[in-house]
Parts: C-alpha cells; sequence; structure tokens
C-alpha cells in the first residue's frame, strides 16, 4: 500500500488522503480517486458552492445537490450525467 496515489482529478501522483474525509463508502472512494490537494480545493469550493446556492442543510435536495457538485469537482468515477447547472436567478 503506497501512500501516493494518481489521481483522477489532476491526473499527478500524489499524497493520498487519510483518513477518509468522509464517513463510509464515499470516503474510501474520496480517499482512492482524489489527493489530498484536490480535496482541500474542494473544501474551499465546497464553501462557495453553498454560498452561491444557498443550500440548506436541512433539505435533502440541497444535499444531493452538493454531492453532484463534489462528484464533478473531484472527477469522481461514476458520474451520473446531470442537465447543464441552471444559472436561475429567482428572487
Ligand atoms: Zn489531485
Amino acid at each position: 500500500m503506497t501512500s501516493t496515489l494518481n489521481c483522477s482529478r489532476c491526473g499527478e501522483e500524489k499524497p493520498r488522503l487519510s483518513p477518509p474525509p468522509i464517513p463510509g463508502a464515499l470516503g474510501n472512494e474520496i480517499v482512492a480517486a482524489v489527493c489530498r490537494d484536490c480535496w482541500s480545493e474542494w473544501e474551499k469550493m465546497e464553501v462557495m458552492v453553498i454560498n452561491e446556492l444557498r443550500l440548506n442543510f436541512m433539505d435533502p435536495e440541497a444535499q444531493k445537490t452538493l454531492l453532484l457538485q463534489m462528484r464533478e469537482f473531484l472527477a469522481l468515477p461514476d458520474v451520473v450525467q446531470t442537465s447543464p447547472s441552471s444559472h436561475d436567478t429567482k428572487d
């Protein structure tokens, strides 16, 4: 078991994440796919996504949206092709 992996996002040989950032299968998937650097980039991005989309964690739909954004950002395999992100502003 090496401490590096070929990251699916940046395509470079980089240090692995440890421990998994999220519990469960998804955390393991992330560890197996992306490097530590890319994960920390997502953590910054996540804050912006939450603010921009005004995601409310009481809303399961919001969690699903965030998950999709994450998969897309990290270039995780098995991404379900979603419709183009809408930039509607409904005030
Ligand atoms: Zn990477």
